[in-house]
């Protein structure tokens, strides 16, 4: 039996017909401006999102960094959630490329209040950095996946635009909060300035990424992308897999999050694994759970289930993830459960 590798929606293989797509693109030089699938991939999501004009970036980490370069000076504060994926895992890049700070706020499953926005905005002092980006991520992966509601997202946006913030979406999985939540991506992106979106998560692109954004941003950061060694040639062969994943691998992200949700209930009924956030707030591809001293920590769990043929990644001491995807078997509720079971036997 092989594996079910559950560790993120990050390792799927390109399909046949997404392999077929790839061979077919018409590719150029991008730096020259030459590769025209790149072109159509960027006219497709700056028209899905409803901006101006998007930038095709090898990854998520550069979409991020590149919108913080763009909106902020040196010495400027961003805000965002403490549990948020610019903080924990993008290597320090908003100190090290731009010269940035942030200033974590808290609340639950990744989400907050305008009230918080209000109250982490800096006074214009001689003392103090320059609060200039509210960065909001949707889906919020440490939050366990959880969707923005459109109205608390306006809220805080319009709470930002009072201070003159600008506001960025990390939208990695932002198609899986659409489908989930049932609003457009360009309707929940209209109150932002910039947008990140990942063709290489759960939409099963092999490499990619966007950064959404009017056009005299595009040309800046397709500056700054440029500088940072992310101009790539005849990048259309994966461009034309992400145009590919957007036409055909949106509507069955809700196969993802029901599969999410199933397997969240089963693990609720082991004794000694913590379903966090708990099986009716599944909301998304991401199931969190947290494990009990009787089964060592999280590593260790992870290192009986792979030898049960199941890999999940541990996501702090006691906290494991496991991510639902489109190369997972149609019995991964049911062998998962059953691996998990003798794991913890
Ligand atoms: C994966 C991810 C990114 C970008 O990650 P890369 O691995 O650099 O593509 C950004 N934000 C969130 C929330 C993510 O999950």
């Amino acid at each position: 039996m092989p594996m079910i590798d559950l560790r993120s929606d990050t390792v799927t293989q390109p399909t046949a017909a997404m392999r077929e797509a790839m061979m077919a693109a018409p590719l150029g030089d991008d730096v020259l401006g030459d590769d025209s699938a790149v072109q159509t991939l960027e006219r497709k999501v700056a028209a899905l999102l409803g901006k101006e004009a998007a930038l095709f970036v090898p990854s998520g980490t550069m979409a991020n960094q590149l919108a913080i370069r763009c909106h902020c000076e040196s010495g400027d504060e961003i805000i965002a959630h403490g549990e948020s994926h610019i903080i924990h895992y993008e290597t320090g890049a908003p100190a090290a490329v731009s010269g940035c700070m942030i200033r974590p706020l808290a609340g639950q499953r990744g989400l907050f209040d305008a009230g918080a926005v209000h109250a982490a905005v800096r006074d214009r002092d001689i003392h103090s950095p320059y609060s200039r980006l509210l960065v909001v991520e949707n889906t919020h992966n440490r939050g366990g996946g959880s969707v923005w509601p459109i109205a608390q997202f306006r809220a805080v946006c319009a709470a930002a635009r009072e201070h003159q913030l600008a506001v960025h979406v990390d939208g990695a999985r932002l198609m899986n909060a659409c489908v989930a939540a049932r609003y457009s991506p360009r309707e929940f992106v209209e109150s932002a300035d910039s947008i990140s979106i990942c063709f290489s998560k759960a939409l099963g692109a092999p490499v990619g990424s966007a950064l959404v954004a009017p056009q005299r941003f595009i040309d800046r950061a397709r500056r700054f992308r440029k500088m940072l060694g992310g101009g790539m040639r005849q990048s259309g062969f994966l461009a034309a897999a992400a145009s590919y994943a957007l036409d055909n691998h949106v509507e069955r992200l809700a196969q993802d999050h029901t599969r999410a949700r199933a397997l969240g209930e089963r693990i609720a009924t082991i004794a000694g694994l913590t379903v966090n956030p708990p099986p009716a707030q599944i909301e998304s591809n991401m199931v969190f759970f947290d494990v009990a001293e009787q089964f060592g920590d999280a590593r260790e769990l992870c290192a009986h289930l792979r030898a049960e043929g199941v890999l999940m990644i541990p996501m702090g001491p006691r906290r494991v993830r496991a991510v639902m995807h489109l190369d997972v078997p149609d019995d991964v509720v049911e062998r998962t459960t059953a691996a998990l079971g003798r794991a913890t036997a």
